[in-house]
């Protein structure tokens, strides 16, 4: 059992990815030897012998060095970027602040890719900035804080999600609603007061906020947890305001992707009555053994549709392109709720007569403040709630865009930025 001495800061901050490597194999100091052996395995050069004995950190970062070979960047970060509205993403380099007061530097382990990542490199909600990094399902190693940070320290694991930034003096920010600040500085696609680009995950590192940085639980594993930055707090937030968060309330799910699976585990873990409503039968027996849902409807089987009408309290609709509304708004008992948190690129038609005649509520719902993301990040940390992930290299993320549009991804796609995007 190999313990690592303690690295300074100075060490530290020229190895930061090591570092971060450090923090996942030894919390205590103390690496267990097969994990290391599976992380040397896995980041590091597989041929490097693990040693018995204490050793320093240089000997720990030395195992996971990589093998010199193309050109460093004058950048301090690596990252993938769109350049333009076709939405292919490839290599990119640009510089982070340094840490001032108020940072937190946190070293990426995984970053969750959204069906927003790919609205807005495509530009399909219009207004897109380019160069543009997406990624606002971010997990890491805090690695530096700036002067006054209390909250972490280098070593602890830390999260961002959508926002890194608000003026925090509005009546939405007093009201822990920073999303909805008018000066709320997006993780990506976005500026901050400066004018400077905000850059997001799919980089090696990112330097934020303290106020907008959240602390990820000691249970949860990074990868799988990455995705409750955005799709996590995006349905959760709805279920809590709207009050669809009674144990027994019937609530359906409406698009069984990144999001959808979210909601149904969440409200399972809230005790509700957890209906799927989706295209086809293709996730049926997964959504009901594996996610825990307790039915199922296809959307175009009217029979099934028919025999679901007025049964649910609420619904959260995560669909990301045109569809009809009209069908869910059947689906509501008297005064139901429909919640959309999909933002497809068209606008969807108004089913007016089936709204009147349940008494319906029509409503949408932003991610959610930064309190409220802490508070479901602790929640899934209670209940051992996490995403069900497919991890890929960087250079994948092209393939897991399309295949992201084609519905292909149970559930959610997380690139392993420690193993792929290495200064
Ligand atoms: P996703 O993983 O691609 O899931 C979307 C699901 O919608 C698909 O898995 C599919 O489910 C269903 N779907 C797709 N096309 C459809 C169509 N033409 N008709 C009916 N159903 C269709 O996407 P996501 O990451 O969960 O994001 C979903 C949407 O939420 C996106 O528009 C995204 O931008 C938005 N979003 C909003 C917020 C917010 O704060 N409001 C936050 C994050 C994301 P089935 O296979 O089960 O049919
Ligand atoms: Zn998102």
């Amino acid at each position: 059992m190999p313990r690592v001495k303690s690295p300074s800061q100075a060490e530290i901050s020229g190895n930061p990815r090591e570092f971060a490597l450090l923090a996942q194999v030894a919390p205590s100091g103390e690496a267990k030897a097969e994990v290391l052996k599976e992380y040397v395995q896995l980041y590091g050069q597989p041929s490097a012998s693990v040693p018995e004995g204490d050793i320093s950190f240089a000997d720990f970062a030395a195992m996971f060095s990589r093998p010199a070979g193309g050109t460093k960047p004058a950048n301090n970060c690596v990252s993938y970027a769109a350049r333009d509205k076709s939405g292919v993403l490839a290599p990119y380099s640009f510089d982070r602040r340094a840490v001032g007061p108020g940072d937190v530097r946190i070293q990426i382990t995984h970053a969750g890719i959204c069906h927003s990542d790919l609205h807005q490199v495509k530009d399909e909600w219009g207004g897109s900035v380019f160069p543009m990094v997406p990624g606002h399902e971010i997990v890491g190693i805090v690695t530096e804080v700036g002067e006054g940070v209390t909250k972490f320290k280098p070593g602890d694991r830390a999260g961002v999600g959508c926002m890194v930034d608000s003026c925090r003096t509005c009546d939405t920010c007093k009201r822990d609603e920073e999303q909805f600040c008018p000066k709320c500085v997006y993780t990506y696609n976005s500026k901050h007061p400066d004018g400077t680009l905000a850059q997001g995950g799919y980089s090696s590192h990112i330097v934020v906020q303290e106020a907008f940085t959240l602390r990820v639980p000691s249970n949860l594993p990074l990868d799988a947890t990455a995705p409750l930055l955005c799709a996590g707090i995006t349905v959760y937030s709805p279920m809590k305001h709207f009050g669809l968060d009674k144990p027994g309330m019937r609530v359906g799910v409406v698009g069984l992707g990144g999001l959808g699976h979210m909601a149904v585990k969440i409200g399972k873990g809230l005790g509700l009555h957890v209906t799927v409503i989706s295209t086809s039968e293709a996730k049926r027996e997964e959504a009901i053994k594996v996610l825990g849902a307790d039915e199922f409807v296809v959307s175009k089987d009217a029979d099934a549709m028919k025999a679901a009408a007025g049964s649910m309290h609420g619904i959260i609709d995560t669909v990301s392109a045109k569809h009809d509304v009209g069908a869910l708004v059947n689906l509501l008992k008297v005064d139901g709720k429909l919640v959309m948190v999909g933002v497809p690129e068209v606008p969807l038609d108004l089913p007016v007569m089936a709204i009147v005649f349940k008494r319906a509520l029509i409503s949408g719902s932003l991610i959610g403040g930064i309190k409220q993301t802490q508070e479901m990040l602790d929640f899934c940390g209670e209940k051992g709630i996490t995403a069900s992930i497919e991890k890929i290299p960087i250079d994948y993320v092209n393939t897991a865009y399309e295949r992201m549009l084609r519905s292909d991804v149970r559930y959610r796609f997380v690139i392993d930025v420690q193993g792929s995007l290495v200064l």
